[in-house]
């Protein structure tokens, strides 16, 4: 591997991980982010297992620590708005919690001098060929790479161009939900509470910014084309689900027009028979996404970036052994992620299938 000239897109979790570890080992790294800059994404994440193995191995375990969240356990509120039950901190919150910003920050600030980063571009096009991969980009100039790595999240740039449209990747697990913040008129601190309803959920909590409440509103779906709407019809779809709804619902559905962070999506899992085709790879979302219900998205980046630098150092620059045992490896972990990710969203209204 060394001195290979490897593109990897995606500077979030996945992508930076892998540009540590291939570095390392005497790649030549170049990350490419559709964004001008490292994003945040606003909501905390989890880590478990193995995955605190990898924060050792990339020298961030003790900065990591130092972001936690210190979220505590979830109230589950019943239809009546009478308190039924507790969740432990680990249900969401795993063993480590950290906001994802202080995450992708810290894996930008050990990759920034030995990695070429290229922000506010996009891959366009990738036409394999003996030798390599040619990429052509939004902005930058047409350049040569020996290997391409996918670390573009759900709706993956890599895997749209290499290996077929979203369509055939996604597979909706009958669940949409808003996101946004305000007050935290509840005085809730490091802590949540939780309603099901219906097929419908509400989620609220507490944690790295004291004054201010995270809100969740999720709600069975048939299909992902709400994602594609304008946020009028998404409220729209959020208000017709809550209808008629008690306990704190009618002043979040106020405090939703009022956010001016409102975010909308549909839970989905990206479900693929490889990982690779030829000179280019998925990792992270882009390759297996769990569904962030299951909460082990953060963990799998993870250890995908570990297992993907692994394979390839001990291949001596076979990159199909090597992606096939990353593969081989990984699948089986990916697997149980991913049930439980449509167990998690079953709880919440969508379907367990
Ligand atoms: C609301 C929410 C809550 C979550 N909660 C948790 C949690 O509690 N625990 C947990 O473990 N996980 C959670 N997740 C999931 C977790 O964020 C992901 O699994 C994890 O970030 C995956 O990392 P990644 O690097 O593979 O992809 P991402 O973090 O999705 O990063 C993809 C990167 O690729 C970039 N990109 C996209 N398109 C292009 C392009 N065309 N060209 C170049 N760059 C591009 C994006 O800008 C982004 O920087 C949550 C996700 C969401 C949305």
């Amino acid at each position: 591997m060394t001195n290979a000239k490897v593109l990897i897109s995606g500077a979030s979790v996945a992508g930076p991980a892998l540009a540590h570890l291939l570095h390392r080992d005497g790649c030549q790294v170049t990350v490419v982010e559709r964004a001008p800059a490292v994003r945040g994404g606003g909501y905390s994440v989890d880590f478990r297992g193995a995955a605190f193995e990898v924060l050792d191995e990339l020298g961030i375990l003790d900065e990591v620590r130092e972001c936690d969240t210190k979220m505590g356990g979830t109230t589950l509120i019943d239809e009546s708005g009478a308190v039924s039950g507790e969740l432990p901190a680990e249900a969401f919150a795993g063993e480590l919690e950290v906001p994802k910003q202080d995450l992708t920050r810290i894996l930008h600030r050990i990759t920034a001098d030995d990695i070429e980063y290229m922000f506010d571009d996009s891959i366009v096009e990738l036409a394999e060929h003996g030798a390599g991969v040619t990429v052509k980009f939004e902005r930058g100039a047409t350049r040569e790479f020996d290997l391409v790595f996918g670390a573009d999240g759900v709706y993956s740039q890599v895997r749209r161009l290499a290996f077929g449209p979203h369509e055939e990747a996604l597979h909706h697990l009958g669940l949409s939900g808003a996101g946004f913040t305000t007050a935290n008129y509840l005085g809730l601190d490091h802590s949540g509470m939780l309603q099901f309803a219906g097929n419908a959920a509400i989620f609220l909590f507490s944690s790295g910014v004291p004054d201010q409440l995270t809100v969740s509103l999720s709600f069975a779906t048939d299909s992902p084309a709400l994602d594609r709407c304008g946020r009028a019809e998404q409220e729209a779809a959020v208000r017709a689900a809550f209808a008629g709804r008690g306990w704190e619902a009618p002043r979040l559905l106020d405090a939703m027009a009022e956010a001016d962070d409102f975010s909308f999506a549909s839970t989905c899992q990206v479900h693929l028979d490889h990982w690779s085709q030829g000179r280019i790879a998925l990792l992270g979302d882009a390759g297996y996404c769990a569904a962030p219900t299951a909460g082990m998205g953060t963990s799998q980046a993870l250890l995908g970036a570990r297992s993907l630098a692994r394979r390839l150092a001990a291949a001596n620059g076979d990159h199909c052994a090597a992606f096939a045992a990353y593969e081989a490896e990984l699948r089986p972990y990916v697997a149980e992620n991913q049930e439980k990710g449509r167990q998690a969203v079953a709880m919440f209204g969508g379907r367990a299938e």
